[in-house]
């Protein structure tokens, strides 16, 4: 029997930034509706990461396969991976000069080609979904950054992605602004959407993730459901982590 194609498979990728190694040697498959959480310090590469399988960096060795196309292929069109592949990063997302529904309908209208009237019509139910139609001719800078980044989201999945990367996405937030982009994530997950994501969240990774990776400067430390990483973690280097985490205060 032949086993499914992973919707990302991530192989032995390195990158340096001059003589410095960044990701070094990485290997992930993410299967079609599983959640992926990133976690690790600082600098541990988790942006890095994401931004190889978004092609914003490109890798130094190995390969990334989306639904086994290989996509760090040189001669790849990078335009064309992009458009199957939905970002949210921790900033800046929406176009400031955009209305909230010309945010979400772009990529469909000017990528996809979707007539006007349908790609809003698409755009209207998704943000009736996340809480936001009556913000659809409201400009980003009149809504609250929970609004915003919630409305990034439906950017991002307007398209239907194969795959959903998120990076940091609750980090500038004022921290009662944090719970209804997270649970909009969560509903994310319920619907069967394929995500690999970076977060400073434990509590969250715990409840949502399927599995947890732990990144310590470029490498893959420790990965597992999130059970075995935050209850029982094997490797000296998370028990650190995650011993540095509660003492700053943050549960899980
Ligand atoms: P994380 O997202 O886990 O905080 P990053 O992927 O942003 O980590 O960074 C990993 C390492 O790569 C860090 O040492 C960072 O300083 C370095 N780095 C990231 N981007 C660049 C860049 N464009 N040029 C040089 N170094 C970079
Ligand atoms: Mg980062």
């Amino acid at each position: 029997m032949t086993e499914k194609t992973p919707v990302l498979r991530v192989d032995g990728v390195q990158k340096w930034f001059g003589k410095t190694p960044v990701l070094q040697g990485i290997d992930i498959d993410v299967a079609e509706h599983e959640v992926v959480v990133l976690i690790g310090a600082s600098g541990s590469g988790k942006s890095t990461l994401l931004k190889t399988i978004n092609l914003l960096e490109r890798v130094d060795d190995g390969q990334i396969f989306l639904q086994g196309d290989d996509i760090t292929d040189p001669r790849v069109d990078a335009d064309s991976i992009r458009a199957r592949i939905g970002v949210v990063f921790q900033h800046y997302n929406l176009f400031p000069h955009l209305t909230v529904l010309n945010n979400i309908t772009l990529a469909s209208r000017s990528v996809f080609k979707v007539r006007k009237a349908e790609a809003e019509t698409r755009g209207l139910e998704l943000l009736r979904r996340i809480g936001l139609e009556a913000k659809a001719h409201e400009y980003p800078d009149r809504l609250s950054g929970g609004q915003q980044q919630r409305v990034a989201i439906a950017r991002a999945i307007a398209t239907e992605p194969e795959l959903l990367l998120l990076d940091e996405i609750t980090s500038a937030l004022d921290p009662q602004l944090v719970g209804e982009v997270l649970d909009l994530v969560g509903e994310l997950k319920v619907a069967g959407s394929t995500i690999m994501m970076a977060t400073h969240e434990m509590s969250f990774a715990r409840r949502v993730a399927d599995r947890v990776i732990f990144l310590s400067n470029g490498t893959i430390v420790e990965a597992g459901p999130p059970e075995q990483i935050f209850d029982a973690p094997e490797h000296p280097e998370t028990q650190a982590f995650l011993s540095r985490v509660r003492h700053a205060g943050q549960g899980f």
